[in-house]
């Protein structure tokens, strides 16, 4: 099998499985029980928290653990709003932006909440001068991603938390597929990443929050991560993210050079006929969106049983609904149903993708033959 979904999820990196080993199989401990086994696992956290953090690399705030980014994500949102006093009660997202996010925003909406979601231009990007028009001193909160999980476009999130900031907004960031891929963008109050993004383990995210920052809590329970997220931790899962957090920090430029080599690889061996997807330049190179006149994207997937690529977010695949960014970005039915998303990273080699792309390559002109 070829692995290319890497923004679906990306393989476990040994250092991290390594890591994770002790924590599954021998120490068992409750990491918030006062033995001396239970400080020991505490202890073990707080290093992952700490590597996390550093690999996130802002300062002037901490991280908090959660069960997913999908959870940070509810967290951010919803507690956002619950501790809002100061009147605000008007969301600023993107429709661009991952069901993650919307649906909170749109179940916020359905309790009150003001939301306004803005379209995205035909490459994919966030025309500014359409949030400064919309930016007012009701807004609470802006929420914008920092590499889209489909196409890969990236957003200008420094600009865009300064602007919520003039504004007097909070501004949250999806930073899920941008997280050790390179060094984030400086600005949110409040980011979400998750752990098997970065070759580490499923089942833990985090949500970094700036001093003062801190949303309500979301999950009541016994007063973990001071107070503001409830529930035993799993040193083996923190172990696991922090390991991955700190090779994928070490490791950034390595990993961040490999992949623009992978593009242009990938690129040259697919060969004419395909389109990219969003802004070919303002993205993160590790995933190639290509659309083909004609093309049936989930029969190219089925036709390549061992090449694992998607048609998009492995969410919404075999939901049967065109991509929503796919449509933001303008693309009808027909070509969005000619889309599909190569994803590649880290443990990718250049002779696998190139192989693998010539044989999509091929699939898809015999396609054309047999539809002809
Ligand atoms: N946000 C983005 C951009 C993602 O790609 C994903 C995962 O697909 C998520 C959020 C949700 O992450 P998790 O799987 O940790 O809940």
């Amino acid at each position: 099998m070829i692995y290319l979904d890497y923004q679906a999820t990306t393989p476990v990196a040994p250092e991290a499985a390594r890591a994770m080993q002790p924590w599954i199989e021998e120490k068992f401990a409750n990491p918030h029980s006062p033995s001396r086994w239970g400080h020991e696992a505490s202890a073990a956290i707080e290093v992952a928290r700490k590597q996390v953090e550093k690999a996130i690399g802002f300062k002037g705030g901490s991280v908090a653990f959660t069960g997913s980014a999908t959870e940070a994500i509810n967290w951010a949102l919803k507690g956002t709003v619950e501790k809002a006093s100061n009147g605000r009660n008007r969301i600023i997202t993107v429709a661009t932006e991952h069901a993650a996010v919307l649906d909170t925003c749109e179940w916020l909406a359905g309790q009150g909440v003001d939301l306004t979601v803005l379209p995205v231009q035909a490459n994919g990007r966030l025309d500014l001068d359409l949030l400064a028009r919309e930016l007012d001193d009701r807004v609470l909160l802006v929420a914008v991603m920092m590499v889209n999980n489909e196409i890969g476009v990236t957003q200008p999130i420094s600009e865009i938390s300064e602007m919520a900031h003039e504004a007097g907004a909070i501004m949250f960031c999806d930073a899920v597929q941008a997280f050790g891929r390179f060094e984030l963008w400086e600005g949110p109050d409040l980011v979400a990443v998750s752990a098997h993004k970065i070759h580490g383990p499923k089942g833990i995210g985090a949500l970094w929050m700036r001093k003062g920052r801190e949303p309500a809590p979301l999950i009541h329970g016994g007063g973990q991560e001071h107070g503001l997220r409830s529930g035993t931790l799993s040193p083996a899962l923190c172990v696991g993210f922090g390991a991955a957090a700190k090779l994928a920090d070490e490791r950034c430029t390595r990993d961040f050079d490999h992949v623009q080599r992978l593009w242009k690889a990938a690129i040259h061996a697919l060969g004419p006929g395909w389109t990219v997807n969003g802004c070919p330049d303002c993205r993160y190179h590790g995933n190639l969106n290509i659309r083909r006149k004609g093309l049936d994207g989930a029969r190219l997937i089925a036709d390549l049983r061992d090449v694992a690529f998607s048609l998009g977010s492995a969410c919404a695949s075999g939901s049967g609904r065109p991509s929503h960014v796919l449509r933001a970005l303008g693309l009808d039915y027909r070509e969005s149903r000619s889309s599909v998303r190569i994803g590649f990273g880290r443990y990718t080699t250049q002779g696998e993708l190139v192989e693998a792309c010539k044989r999509i390559a091929a699939a898809a002109v015999e396609q054309e033959k047999l539809d002809a």
